[in-house]
């Protein structure tokens, strides 16, 4: 389905956004440590844990962990040395709540004209995945209400909290996780907006926004993995989807479309199947072994699979034939969707179904054969198989079955992860609504006036404010400062400001919003060029080591290399040569095209300039090769005149 058919007005789409920023400040948000994540040099012990719920918890967890949990999936702590501390460790109890933070995330509630809470209570909210220490995150709510203004209308502000970050996941095995402990506790403001986004552009316009006024306030942390963003997305008729970890602001549009096309997917699949008068019970829980059958067609696959002690277990779908392969999204059929739940709760490498089929070296005669040793019609009906011992085969298709017969009548609320490429994949159910309970360790904090006319102090501007800072203290045109403040590099801008002062921000400006956009309409893939690189180029332009109007071709040169030369290799290639070297060329030229030069008279200034900067492709600024030329042209009159 083409996007351009979708009304998104008329399918009732609704989104909420909530925004995580990682906040820099000293300390972190319950103990002395830093808010550094330590490098790979600093010494580090580690310590044991396992996993533990109780049973009441149980209905909260993602179904991979409960199952790993079930069997005492252990865990184990990096403690890098000066980055965490008892604290992180769970051996002693949090100090009190770290008033940087605290005041960072007021001047942010501020600016959002959200109203700050009389006193913040911290809560214990329950996480069982293990990125906690202590089994569960400690919050609180600093503000409520609020609101963003945007041209397709208002988006209120529900909440804003402070927490802590969880630790970060550095490997996983069979039967172990590993986290470091060294970004547990540092502290995290958290922004929910209400479900008021109307359209895939508008929620990126909004975490744009959002992401920029925390940027403004100058205290939050930059770079990737610093902020995070989830979504919950919903239609008339489908269900609120909840989507995690989207990390890239130009990505959430394309999820939130690729999710309006999934649900709607799933409500066609849901009327195709009641069209054809199958009905949810006759999706029956009967494993049939197909292994000795699968061996027939010499798969690798199946193979292998035999070799390490697996079986081939299929069941019977009827009247399904084509809904496995349905596409739901780009590249991922409702077929797909079933491989998630059989990965999430039977621990196994996924299915593999008939529409799929042959595939695999498993041959189309085998594929027959299967489908009548399970007395099935091959023109109107399914099966799928996993590749599993008996126990784990049970539990996927146990999950299998359970989504095919969801499909029957709703979209299921389902937690999603994002992928690179837009698409949504399974995590897990949708928790209840959170448990939480007071933090009896940490003393509640009275928002006093001091507190808040701290966070006055540092309140973050309002675009406006902001506009205005870009035209009159950057010198930026009006122009070029209203489409900064609408697009996502304007972080990148600010960076590259404040860390190349030599250059002038309206040349920043331009190379990010007007060079990469015309070099990207060429085809060019301008994410290639990172931070790290516009920085080079542009301090070289600083120096005046080369033209400014080389920067196009630089990065045109640097983009088309495909990585085969370093951008200062490039730089080198285009570094400005000296006048005397210019005004050879010069002269070289005007012995070139004598007639033409002659004959253009008073018009030979542009002629000639054109053909000297096609030259210099850019390796002499513009006024200086301006300047030779006048001279060689008068020289010219003057000579041709007597
Ligand atoms: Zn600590």
């Amino acid at each position: 389905m083409e996007d351009e058919e979708i009304n998104y007005g008329e399918l009732g789409l609704k989104v909420g956004l909530e925004i995580h920023q990682q906040l820099n400040t000293k300390h972190k948000l319950f103990c002395a440590c830093p808010t550094q994540l330590a490098s790979d040099e600093v010494k580090r012990k580690a310590i044991e844990r396992y996993l533990k719920a109780t049973k009441s918890e149980v209905g909260e967890i993602d179904p991979a962990a409960l199952y790993e949990m079930r069997k005492g999936r252990k865990i184990i702590y990096e403690v890098p040395e000066g980055h965490a501390c008892l604290v992180e460790m769970d051996e002693e109890p949090p100090h009190e709540l770290n008033q940087e933070a605290l005041t960072i995330t007021l001047a942010i509630a501020k600016a959002l004209h959200s109203i700050p809470v009389d006193e913040i209570y911290v809560m214990r909210k329950i996480v069982i995945d293990g990125s906690n220490t202590t089994g569960f995150q400690r919050t609180a709510i600093v503000a409520l209400g609020g609101e963003v203004s945007d041209p397709e209308g208002t988006v209120k502000i529900q909440t804003i909290c402070l927490e802590e970050d969880a630790a970060r996941k550095v490997s996983e095995g069979r039967g172990f996780i590993r986290y470091n402990i060294d970004r547990l506790g540092i502290p995290l403001i958290e922004i929910s907006t209400a479900p008021d986004i109307r359209d895939p552009e508008q929620a990126m316009r909004v975490a744009l926004k959002l992401g920029l006024l925390m940027r403004l306030s100058g205290k939050v942390k930059r770079g990737l993995g610093t902020i995070r963003q989830d979504l919950n997305i919903s239609i008339k008729g489908g269900v609120k989807t909840e989507v995690k970890g989207v990390s890239k602001l130009e990505l959430i549009p394309k999820v939130i479309r690729y999710e309006v096309l999934r649900q709607l997917n799933l409500l066609k699949i849901r009327d195709e199947l009641r069209k054809r008068g199958i009905s949810n019970d006759s999706v029956k829980n009967e494993l049939t072994d197909i292994t000795d059958i699968l061996l027939k067609s010499r798969s690798k696959l199946v193979m292998r699979s035999v070799k390490k002690g697996l079986r081939a277990y299929a069941i019977r779908l009827r009247g399904f034939k084509g809904i496995l392969g349905w596409e739901l999204q780009p590249n991922r059929r409702f077929g797909t969707e079933l491989s998630d739940y059989a990965k999430a709760w039977g621990g196994v490498q996924g299915i593999i179904h008939s529409d799929e089929l042959p595939n695999y070296g498993i041959t189309q005669k085998v594929v027959n054969e299967v489908f009548s040793l399970l007395n099935l019609d091959p023109s109107k009906d399914a099966f799928l198989f996993v590749l599993a011992d008996h126990e784990k085969a049970e539990r996927a298709i146990n999950a299998v079955i359970d989504r095919v017969r969801k499909a029957f009548h709703e979209v299921p609320k389902e937690t999603r992860g994002a992928n690179p490429d837009g698409t949504t994949r399974y995590l897990r159910p949708q928790p209840g609504a959170a448990r939480m309970y007071p933090e009896t360790d940490v003393p509640p904090v009275r928002v006093t006036e001091d507190l808040l006319s701290e966070a006055e102090k540092i309140r973050p501007p309002t675009p406006d404010e902001m506009l205005s800072e870009l035209i009159s203290n950057h010198g930026l045109s009006e122009e070029l400062a209203k489409q900064l403040i609408r697009d996502p590099h304007i972080t990148t801008y600010l960076d590259l400001v404040a860390e190349l002062p030599n250059v002038q921000p309206q040349l920043i400006a331009s190379t990010l919003l007007i060079h990469l956009k015309s070099l990207k309409s060429e085809g060019l893939d301008v994410d290639k060029v990172g931070v790290e690189e516009l920085k080079q180029l542009l301090a070289m332009v600083g120096k005046g080591a080369i033209a400014k109007e080389a920067i196009p071709e630089v990065l045109k040169t640097y983009l088309s290399s495909k990585g085969k030369k370093s951008i200062q290799e490039v730089i080198n290639e285009f570094s400005s040569i000296t006048k005397e070297e210019l005004e050879k060329i010069v002269e070289e030229i005007t012995g070139q095209f004598k007639e033409e030069i002659r004959a253009r008279g008073n018009r030979a200034f542009s002629f000639l300039m054109g053909k000297v900067m096609a030259k210099v492709r850019g390796r002499a600024d513009g006024k200086l090769v301006a300047n030779v030329v006048k001279e060689k042209i008068s020289e010219l009159n003057k000579t041709g005149g007597s």
